[in-house]
């Protein structure tokens, strides 16, 4: 490589691997704009853009919001200024059309990094299931990783404590199966361009930074 590209970071990982935590943290370590389409979406809905009227109209008629809209919405955000430095993509591209539209979009001006967390779907549903919430303070407790000290009630304030009605072994399953079904193949669209790293996201969330982090540094050369 002649000249040093700004990067561009790709996050992908199944619901509940963390990688949304993961993600904010790797931006702000690399100084690069995080952008998750779930924000991008939240955000114009809010401000009651143009994009966002649309997306609510299609929302409240219980439809998906398509392709070219999220891709709008996308394009809109890292035309601005402080992602010619490069940026980080949470939640996008899911599919390989989107990887495509992202792909002439920004082709030849970022050394782009796919960044795979890796977390087995066993773990992922333990990880779900045994969720606790406390209906006070909003804590978020683990049957078996953070226990609470008096059954039933939060660690940090005494509040009652519940499970959420789809942390079910069935809905994770379902969800698990359907980004299954949706990313296997842009797994394998990134790995035939040799610029997919995976990463074992299973270890503690420090250790999975910090593995996050050596894969980027090595990536980058
Ligand atoms: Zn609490």
């Amino acid at each position: 490589m002649t000249e040093e590209k700004p990067l561009l970071v790709i996050m992908m990982g199944p619901p509940g691997a963390g990688k949304g935590t993961q993600a904010v943290r790797l931006a702000k370590q690399f100084d690069l704009p995080h952008i998750s389409t779930g924000d991008l979406f939240r955000k114009n809905l809010k401000e009651g853009t143009p994009l966002g009227l649309q997306v609510k109209g299609i929302l409240d008629a219980g439809d998906l919001v398509p392709d070219d809209i999220v891709v709008d919405m996308l394009f809109d955000r890292i035309a601005q200024k402080d992602c010619h430095k490069g940026f980080l993509l949470d939640g996008f591209p899911r599919t390989i059309p989107q990887a495509e539209v992202l792909s002439s979009k920004t082709d030849g001006k970022f050394n782009v990094v796919v960044l795979d967390l890796r977390v087995a779907d066993s773990e992922i549903v333990k990880r779900i299931t045994g969720r606790l919430m406390c209906k006070e303070c909003g804590n978020i407790q683990h049957k078996s990783y953070s226990p609470p000290a008096k059954e039933g009630l939060c660690d940090a304030c005494g509040g009652e404590l519940y499970q959420r009605s789809d942390d079910t072994e069935e809905v994770v399953k379902n969800r698990l199966d359907a980004y299954h079904k949706q990313t296997t193949p842009l797994i394998g669209y990134y790995d035939k361009q040799s610029i997919l790293y995976s990463v074992q996201g299973e270890s503690a969330p420090e250790e999975v930074f910090q593995n996050l982090c050596n894969k980027l540094e090595t990536a980058k050369i």
